[in-house]
């Protein structure tokens, strides 16, 4: 934390207002927002959605507290440092122009963008099978939602390494694709024909199942479908 931040900090938290951002209860994640060298606002995590625990028995609360709090907070903090002496714009623009930037960008501004979307379109009421216009688009672009299914979960088993899985939306159409390390298809720097607008993806790193599943990264695929909701799925597809 550098001074201007723990200042801030410090004095919203006499203020009673926020808590440690360490602390136990995913909802209690401190809302302090801090400028960089260049004036601009650093980013930062949204809270969870959802308790920690809210996912299980699919994904674990053990999981589910370190992945937000460690790794997606690291990729935050990093991505603010990388940033604090430049101009950049949203983090949607700049996942679109990373070309531009320098990798530690490319890393941790992925890490926050892909996993600000992982929260988002899970739920502890997910599961089951879309409806309206993102199943017609399904259904349009892989024959049926099961086919869409297997192609989906055979990208995510089949990335080799860490990386991710996506429904992607390119030229109004649903495309499947997967990326390494913590690239999306946003990025300008991801090859042209796996490159468009992510509604859906499922992280495939070690570190969001190896506690619950060890090795068996089919079995944290498979439970992954219980939990995705297609609610916010649909609503990415309105936007894209
Ligand atoms: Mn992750």
């Amino acid at each position: 934390m550098d001074k201007r931040t723990f200042l801030k900090t410090a004095f919203t938290g006499a203020a009673g207002i926020i808590a440690h951002p360490f602390m136990s209860k995913a909802n209690s994640w401190s809302t302090v927002t801090s400028e960089n060298r260049s004036g601009q606002e650093n980013f930062e995590q949204a809270p969870l959605p959802y308790d920690y625990d809210a996912l299980e028995p699919h994904i674990d609360a053990k999981t589910m507290e370190i992945h937000y709090n460690r790794h997606h907070a690291g990729y935050v903090n990093n991505l603010n440092n990388a940033l604090k002496d430049r101009q950049h714009g949203s983090l949607e623009s700049i996942m679109k122009s990373m070309s531009s930037y320098p990798v530690s960008v490319r890393n941790n501004g992925g890490g926050h963008y892909n996993h600000d979307l992982f929260w988002e379109i899970m739920s502890p009421n997910g599961g089951g099978q879309p409806r309206g216009d993102l199943l017609s688009a399904i259904n349009r672009g892989f024959g049926s939602f099961e086919q869409f299914r297997e192609r989906f979960s055979n990208a995510a088993s089949t990335r080799f390494g860490s990386g991710w899985a996506w429904l992607v939306v390119k030229n109004g159409d649903l495309i499947v694709t997967s990326t390494p390390n913590q690239d999306n298809p946003l990025m300008d720097v991801v090859p042209q024909e796996e490159r468009g607008t992510p509604i859906l993806g499922i992280d495939v790193w070690e570190h969001a199942y190896y506690l619950k599943y060890q090795n068996r990264r089919g079995d944290y695929i498979s439970a992954f479908w219980n939990v995705i909701n297609w609610d916010a799925v649909s609503a990415k597809l309105k936007q894209a």
